[in-house]
């Protein structure tokens, strides 16, 4: 989705409050003391700038932040965001998501979020590189961005394209320092970024909802068989996030795509939608309306009404809330947005008996990777490369062993083709999908142990020990 109606206040603060009511009921579950949770909730670094960038010969004043969530870890993380409705309060929010969805997936940072307010359809890419650049000055000049200090990322309204500019940026002015390119991650691949980088989210997300739906009782708690094959799927928004995650769920978990929605409206189609082709009509005509086998809908909302088995709100915040969120009719929502549902809309869609598998988790294949990208860049060298060579020494070895005692001879060049370099996008893949499957477990085993309803409280719950832990450990200076 592109931008939303524009936000009110009330709703410039609803995503916060969303966040802060949901940090309170998970630490009910928890044994962390007041004044820990107090200084685990407070962000730590609130950055505000306004600067001037020459738009069309004239000067534009453009808003921005960088906030700083937590730093219980080092360096912080978080993706930076281009939209219209950017506030301090959405990004607080998102910063201090970020943190949590770290914690939850044993990501070692601390949490971060950046927001340019600014929408990116009414800049040409020149002057989105002139805003972009100008942006990370800021920051190199503040000191918030560096690779032990804090790492941005894409998020909404950014891509690989923009975090190339920022990595060129800073290598300019940041100073000599050869982990230059670990400042930033989700960069192009040629420039230090990794394979897998792109669908990472989307890949994530799939994995989320694919334990959810092989888990016999959850599912027996909704009726609902399990297995994702046949699985009828709702999809918010065609971005980054929620192409990946509709081509990934059709391809690998052959789910059926029923409605999509952008933001020039929504399609339905009860035979299922080919997502591919859907992109590719979209690219070529610039909308998702009038694609062959589907029929518009009258509301680009609809589709998070549609019957279905699991919708995903791919796009923004606040989608599902007190006045809409009694009307979905899917038994799982999965959110691999950041916060599309409110804490009104979340207590609804529970009486109802929806399961929902919340942002901290759902999206945090994201981050994930990005950690793998960050470690990659650090260690100057591709995932796999050493890998090859190690497993190439191992299998050798066992095959001399094989020959000693069998006494007959192994062609290894036919077993092995030693020409191919180390699959980077297998090893990216595999580590995010165990990456999950552990954050999962974590998750369903928390509900149990402390007797908590809902799978959001419960990662928060396990995410704010695993935070309180290393701030206790840290100790309070001076
Ligand atoms: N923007 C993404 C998120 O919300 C990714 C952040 C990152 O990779 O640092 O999780």
């Amino acid at each position: 989705m592109t931008d939303q109606p524009t936000a009110t206040t009330t709703e410039e603060n609803k995503f916060y409050e969303s966040f802060s009511r949901n940090f309170d009921n998970a630490a009910k579950y928890t044994k962390i003391d007041r004044g820990m949770l107090a200084q685990i909730k407070a962000c730590n670094a609130v950055y505000q700038m306004q600067f001037p960038v020459e738009i069309d010969g004239e000067i534009e004043v453009i808003e921005a932040y960088r906030i700083q969530h937590s730093h219980h870890r080092l360096p912080t993380k978080g993706g930076i965001r281009y939209s219209s409705v950017v506030n301090q309060q959405e990004v607080m929010a998102l910063a201090s998501l970020m943190t949590f969805k770290c914690a939850l997936v044993d990501v070692p940072f601390g949490g971060a979020k950046g927001g340019v307010r600014i929408s990116p359809r009414n800049y040409t890419v020149k002057q989105l590189e002139n805003i972009t650049r100008r942006y990370t000055t800021e920051l190199i000049k503040k000191k918030f961005i560096g690779p032990g200090i804090d790492v941005p990322a894409p998020d909404y309204g950014t891509s690989a394209r923009e975090m190339g500019w920022i990595v060129d940026t800073y290598r300019i002015l940041g100073g000599e320092d050869i982990n230059a390119s670990a400042c930033v991650t989700g960069k192009p691949v040629q420039i230090g970024g990794i394979r897998g980088r792109t669908e990472a989210t989307g890949r994530g997300v799939y994995y989320a909802t694919r334990e959810v739906l092989q888990d016999k009782e959850l599912m027996n708690s909704i009726n609902m068989p399990t297995g994702t094959a046949g699985k009828t799927i709702a999809i918010q928004g065609l971005g980054n996030v929620g192409s990946h995650t509709a081509t990934i769920c059709q391809k690998e978990g052959g789910m059926k795509i029923v409605s999509v929605s952008e933001y020039e409206g929504a399609i339905y189609s009860a035979d299922g939608i080919d997502v591919e082709k859907l992109i590719k009509h979209r690219a070529e005509t610039g909308s998702i309306l009038d694609f062959e086998g589907a029929e518009n809908m009258d509301d680009r909302f609809d589709t998070l009404y549609v019957e279905c088995d699991v919708l995903i709100p791919a796009a923004l915040e606040n989608q599902l809330h007190a006045d809409n969120a009694d009307r979905v009719r899917a038994k799982i929502v999965a959110e691999a947005a950041n916060g599309p549902i409110t804490a009104d809309g979340e207590k609804i869609l529970l009486d109802n008996n929806v399961i929902i598998i919340p942002d901290l988790f759902a999206n945090s294949g994201g981050v994930t990777v990005s950690y793998f990208e960050w470690l990659k860049n650090l260690d100057h060298v591709r995932f796999g490369r050493m890998d090859k060579r190690f497993n190439e020494n191992t299998y050798i070895s066992m095959v001399n062993l094989i020959e000693r005692l069998t006494g007959e001879k192994v062609n290894v060049e036919e077993k092995l083709d030693l020409t191919k370099g180390g699959d980077e996008i297998d090893l990216v893949r595999s580590g995010l999908e165990e990456t999950m499957i552990t954050a999962y477990s974590s998750i369903r085993a928390e509900m149990k142990k402390s007797d908590i309803p809902d799978m959001r409280s419960a990662a928060y719950a396990v995410a704010l020990n695993k935070v309180a832990s290393d701030y206790s450990q840290l100790g309070v200076f001076p």
